[in-house]
């Protein structure tokens, strides 16, 4: 099974294989490049997206050498419109991959809601306050830790 997505200007059309699994993070780099308070990312194999439009050595890259956890990420962003894809930490072999590019991210995680939570110390309070945030359509609903009781994962290679 594979999951057609794009980019916003259309560079860029791709299907991407099924998630291993479903990582929010919360840590500073990741939040601020992708312009939002958290980032739900999809784990796949590195260089697993089928590109029918555009290709990995077509998209931009940011080498970030000060990320939160210490691993150096290579980022990569579509240059025409921004839009975010991946990170990748150095050397590894799967990627976290930027699944809200997808023609239908909701249905792609509904039966695969977040198993890995990274750097919850930075979330924010209201929402560790609640049990389960996403919930809705999932067959494991995630537990947010109790404020200031969060564990603080580094990213998994
Ligand atoms: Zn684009
Ligand atoms: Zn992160």
């Amino acid at each position: 099974m594979s999951y057609p997505g794009r980019c916003n200007c259309g560079k860029f059309v791709f299907k991407a294989p099924a998630a291993q699994g479903i990582a929010a993070c919360f840590c500073k780099c990741c939040t601020r490049a992708g312009g939002s308070l958290c980032s739900l990312n999809a784990v796949i194999p590195v260089n697993s997206l089928e590109f029918s439009k555009g290709s990995y050595n077509e998209l931009s890259t940011y080498d970030d050498q000060e990320t939160t956890s210490g691993s150096p990420m290579t980022r990569y962003f579509c240059g025409g419109c921004g839009s975010a894809f991946q990170s990748v930490p150095q050397g590894s072999e799967i990627a976290y991959f930027k699944h809200s590019l997808l023609d239908d991210p909701v249905g792609y995680v509904s039966g695969n809601p977040p198993n890995m939570v990274l750097f919850t110390s930075k979330a924010p309070k209201w929402l560790e306050s609640e049990k389960t945030p996403l919930s809705g359509g999932g067959s494991t609903p995630l537990t947010w830790p109790e404020p200031g009781k969060g564990t603080e994962y580094k990213d998994q290679q």
